[in-house]
């Protein structure tokens, strides 16, 4: 399934993240990784398994975020939450 989320935000600063495809991540969407990552951030969340979010990411092969690292898209999200949580 192909994500059609409207990600113009995310899309700005997932851009400039790594070229990376490995694991369960490959051809996941980066910018939901981003998002997921952002929500996790914000609640400073303790107990996650990255494969399973990794896993139910929906596809992407669009635009900026093509073939960005979900694994660097999700924990530049995760930064990026716990420093606006404060
Ligand atoms: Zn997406």
């Amino acid at each position: 399934m192909a994500c059609n989320k409207n990600h113009d935000n995310s899309d700005t600063i997932v851009r400039d993240l790594p070229i990376g495809q490995e694991g369960v991540g490959r051809h996941k969407c980066a910018s939901c990784a981003y998002e997921i990552g952002y929500e996790h951030g914000l609640q400073k969340a303790e107990n996650i398994n990255l494969a399973n979010v990794l896993n139910n990411l929906e596809e992407s092969q669009r635009g900026d975020r093509r073939h960005r690292s979900p694994h660097a898209a999700y924990s530049l999200g995760y930064y990026n939450g716990v420093v606006d949580s404060y």
